[in-house]
């Protein structure tokens, strides 16, 4: 069978990684409008349950995976000062551009071709459907394939109420994935922090719609924003700064989690 995967995150390379493992004479394609070390945000955690699942499937790359992962099993949540601790959760963090860079030589070996700078066209979709016997859609969030055919797939997508922005830092938390909340002159701000390389933590910061409006985060540049969220979390950060790697981005990179889900049964959304 010839495949097409339109997007080469990480769903559309381990899909073609299980096509391949389930029949090596598959053709798969997959196209990416990135380059291949090109990557936005910082790290994903996977759960125990998410790691047994991939090792089920691919022993070859869930062992390349859990080599470079940070590893924890507590959870932490500061309020008011107090932390508080509760064990039990296991969850592995991995660099994003690692996590791809990993699925990609895997995909590579097996003998998925892998064309990047390739941006898939709404107009073309039809084009590959002609030239494929299956297409995948895998391009992400704000899909344009799910777009182009949303007659068909009938996307539901709840936009939550609560501001994010997705930032990094070298200030460790290497003993739990940890949450803080800091009460502000504008309300409550709180903090997702969790290590995923042996010197770099992802730090999520977000708060209300009203919270966010108050300090004016929509007309702030990104350094403007980081300037506050570091004031914020200060005691949290030691001397370390806060990190953005979406200079791509002009403006606010400040977003809204989208819950999606469509009538063909797939969702999307974030642990
Ligand atoms: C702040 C934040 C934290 C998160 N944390 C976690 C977490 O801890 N654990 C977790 O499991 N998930 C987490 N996620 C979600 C995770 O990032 C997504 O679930 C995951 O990236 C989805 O993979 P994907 O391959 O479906 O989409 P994506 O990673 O978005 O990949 C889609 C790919 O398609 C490409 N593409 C898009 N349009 C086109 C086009 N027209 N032509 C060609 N290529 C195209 C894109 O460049 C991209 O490479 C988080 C997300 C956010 C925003």
């Amino acid at each position: 069978m010839r495949i097409a995967c339109l997007g080469g995150g990480p769903a559309g390379l381990y899909f073609a990684i299980s096509m391949k493992l389930q029949d090596p004479s598959h053709e798969i394609v997959v196209f990416e409008r990135n380059r291949a070390d090109d990557t936005f945000g910082w790290g994903v955690v996977l759960s125990d349950e998410t790691l047994d699942n991939l090792a089920a499937n691919d022993p070859v790359s869930a062992e390349r995976i859990s080599k470079h992962f940070a590893y924890w099993d507590d959870i932490a949540v500061v309020h008011n000062g107090v932390k508080t601790v509760s064990t039990g959760h296991g969850f592995c963090g991995i660099g994003r551009r690692q996590l791809l860079i990993l699925l990609q030589e895997r995909a590579r070996e097996l003998g998925v071709e892998m064309r990047f700078e390739t941006d898939v066209q709404e107009t073309s979709v039809d084009e590959y459907r002609r030239e494929f016997d299956m297409v995948l859609a895998a391009d992400g969030l704000n899909s344009r394939t799910r777009q182009t055919y949303a007659e068909h797939f009938k996307p539901d997508i709840d936009v939550r109420a609560c501001k994010f922005v997705w930032l990094g830092t070298r200030q460790t938390f290497n003993d739990a994935f940890t949450f803080i909340f800091e009460k502000t002159e504008h309300g409550w701000v709180w903090a997702h922090a969790y290590q995923f390389d042996k010197d770099t933590a992802t730090f999520i910061v977000e708060c209300s719609e009203a919270t966010w409006q108050a300090f004016g985060f929509g007309e702030l540049n990104q350094q403007e924003s980081i300037a506050i969220c570091e004031r914020i979390f200060a005691k949290h950060l030691g001397s370390h700064a806060l990190m953005t790697n979406a200079n791509h981005i002009r403006g606010s990179a400040w977003i809204n989690f989208p819950g999606y889900s469509a009538s063909a049964g797939a969702s999307i959304t974030w642990c």
